[in-house]
Order: C-alpha cells, then sequence, then structure tokens
C-alpha cells in the first residue's frame, strides 16, 4: 500500500541537526574560553541594563558559531533574526531588516565576510549608534533620511576573518575564534547527541567517531547518523568499535578521518605537483572545486593535522601528507 507523509511528519536530516543543536551555554560543549569570556559580556550587559556588545565568531564550518548566536539571543531572553552576508547584496534588505528589529534583538549575519560593501558601510553605523541613513532618490536629488533603530547586538560569523575589512572588526566589542575540538570534547559531543537519538552508543564507538571527524561537531554528528543506519541495518542497532569502523569504511572516512575532498587535495599536490608549492586556485581547479571551499574546508584541518602547510609560494604537501598517502617524500619534503 502507498503511504503518504503529510510535510510535518517528515523530519529531514536538516530537522536531526537542529534537534541536536545545543540551546544554553552549559549544554555547549567545548571552547571552555570562549564560553566563559562570552558569559561575562552577557551577565556583565545584563546586570547593568545595558545592550550587550556586537560579538564576532570566527572559524571552520560546524565548530559551532551558529549555534552560539542562538544560544546568546537564548541567555538574553532575546528574539533573534537570521540571514546572510550573500543575503545582503543591495544595502534596501539590509536597512529594511534593521528597522524591523525590536528592541534588545540578536540580528545573527552568517558568512558576514561576504557581505557587500554598501550595506557593509550601513552596518557600521547600525552597529555604532543604531542609525541607519536610508537614501532616497538618485543622482543630485538624492536625500539620506536619518533612521532611528532599535537597540540590538549584532553576531556575526565568518569563516575567513582574516577578509574582514578593519572598520568591521573594530566594531565588535567581543570577537572570538573557534578552534577545532578536542577527541574527548568530541565523544562529548557524540554521547549527547546520541541520547536524544536514542542511539545504543558503547564507549569504543563513540571515540573511533570522535577520532574520525575532523575535529568538528557537525561532523560527529553526521557520522553518528550514518553509523546508526549501519548499525541498525547490517548488525544489531549497537554502535561498537566494529560497526563504527565498518561503517566509516562504507563513507569513505579514512583512518585520519579525511574525506574523499581532504585526500583528493593531498593526492593532487602530491602527485600532479609533487608536494607543492602551489597556488590554491591551482590546487582547487586541480580537484574539480571552487578555491572557497578548499581554502575554507578542507585546507584549516589539513593544516592542523600537520599534512599540509602554507608557505609564501603556496601549499606543500609534509612529509605526513605522503606517508599517508603511501608516496616516499622527496628529500627537502618539510616535516
Ligand atoms: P557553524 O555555524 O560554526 O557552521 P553550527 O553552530 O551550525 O556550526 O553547528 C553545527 C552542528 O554541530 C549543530 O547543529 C550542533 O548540533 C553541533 N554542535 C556544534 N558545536 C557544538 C557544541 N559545542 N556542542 C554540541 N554540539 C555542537
Amino acid at each position: 500500500a502507498d503511504v503518504t507523509l503529510s510535510p510535518h511528519q517528515v523530519s529531514s536530516e536538516q530537522d536531526v541537526e537542529n534537534s541536536l543543536r545545543p540551546r544554553k551555554l552549559d549544554d555547549f560543549v567545548g571552547q571552555p574560553r570562549v564560553r566563559e569570556q562570552l558569559q561575562l559580556v552577557l551577565h556583565g550587559a545584563l546586570g547593568r541594563g545595558e545592550q550587550p556588545d556586537h560579538v564576532l565568531f570566527s572559524g571552520p564550518p560546524g565548530l559551532g558559531k551558529t549555534s552560539l548566536a542562538m544560544i546568546i539571543a537564548a541567555e538574553l531572553g532575546a528574539a533573534i533574526r537570521v540571514t546572510s552576508g550573500p543575503a545582503l547584496e543591495r544595502p534596501g534588505d539590509l536597512a529594511a531588516m534593521l528597522s524591523n528589529l525590536t528592541e534588545g534583538d540578536v540580528l545573527f549575519i552568517d558568512e558576514i565576510h561576504r557581505i557587500a560593501r554598501p550595506a557593509e558601510e550601513m552596518l557600521y553605523l547600525a552597529m555604532e549608534d543604531y542609525r541607519v541613513d536610508v537614501v532616497v532618490g538618485k543622482g543630485p536629488g538624492a536625500t539620506s533620511i536619518p533612521l532611528e533603530i532599535a537597540p540590538f547586538t549584532l553576531v556575526g560569523a565568518t569563516t575567513r576573518s582574516g577578509s574582514l575589512t578593519g572598520p568591521l572588526r573594530d566594531r565588535f566589542g567581543f570577537t572570538a575564534h573557534m578552534e577545532f575540538y578536542a577527541p574527548s570534547e568530541l565523544e562529548e559531543v557524540i554521547r549527547r547527541s546520541a541520547g536524544i537519538l536514542h542511539v545504543d552508543l558503547r564507549d569504543d564507538g563513540a571515540r573511533e567517531i570522535a577520532r574520525r571527524c575532523r575535529g568538528t561537531p557537525r561532523i560527529a554528528n553526521r557520522l553518528l547518523r550514518r553509523v546508526r543506519d549501519y548499525a541498525e541495518v547490517r548488525a544489531d542497532g549497537v554502535v561498537t568499535l566494529e560497526v563504527a569502523r565498518a561503517a566509516l569504511e562504507v563513507y569513505d572516512v579514512d583512518e585520519f578521518g579525511l574525506d574523499r575532498l581532504d585526500r583528493a587535495v593531498l593526492g593532487a599536490l602530491v602527485r600532479s605537483f609533487n608536494g607543492g608549492p602551489v597556488g590554491i586556485s591551482t590546487l582547487a581547479v586541480a580537484v574539480g572545486e571552487e578555491p572557497t571551499t578548499v581554502e575554507e574546508v578542507c585546507e584549516p584541518y589539513l593544516v592542523r593535522a600537520g599534512m599540509l602547510a602554507r608557505t609564501p609560494r603556496g601549499r606543500v604537501a609534509t612529509v605526513a601528507a605522503w606517508h599517508h598517502l603511501g608516496a616516499v617524500p622527496p628529500p627537502d619534503t618539510p616535516g
């Protein structure tokens, strides 16, 4: 018989990811420095009855920047409005967003480094004086009308803090850089998620996923769901070390947690460019990816894993990368 599901019965992977999002600062695993600093920023302002300073989070994708933005709103008892740099191409879009804020709101702008210049300039005044200048008309007859907006806290997230302009960066009162998570922290993330998803998870299974998720909670959660599928379909539903290993093999996650794209990048670097140095765009073309994906998604973890080094002349494969691919490094390869 046909089974018809109404839209609200279908829960997507995105819904599952949202269900795993930590809601309070205390549920947020790891990043102890960031948590402590943020707690002080928020509670200091709350105590004085002031609007907290604007906050900027930088770091690779999946480390919890969006989650922290939502936690900030929850801790302040405020509403959160969500947008992203690429969505704010015209300053009018931003002006509309800003003038709709109510007092105390949190405005979250993801990928804030991709905001268009005119919108960025509008943001300066909004961040500093809770004001926007709306330009009406064109050419010599154009006038700008100052408009007051409600006091708000901007939370920006970026995978490239280096490409933020100085004036924008300077307007954030608190900036935190998110680091990759330690294996013990990832185990905690995985155990917490397994509890929410009712997955029967053994300690050694959790450890194996933690070791192979590129230091990233989002990937940890994703791998947990894939390993659960395997456990249910091919085993008795229990996530053990053996089940985790077998499942990760099926999904092309290697011993170091590198995925297919990571390996393609290292493979191209070693085989096509003899270990480098090679520029990021050339490397991206070689693996058929966008340079920004290679630079912002792949590279940070490969650097952290000690497989890739950035030099002034380009990217270079390390001895560990050559060995990982089962190849012999040339004599002058960096360690
Ligand atoms: P980002 O905005 O940095 O790309 P997100 O905040 O969207 O990352 O996090 C992705 C997912 O990873 C979230 O849905 C959440 O389930 C999980 N996650 C991230 N950081 C943590 C954390 N510190 N503790 C628990 N879960 C986390």
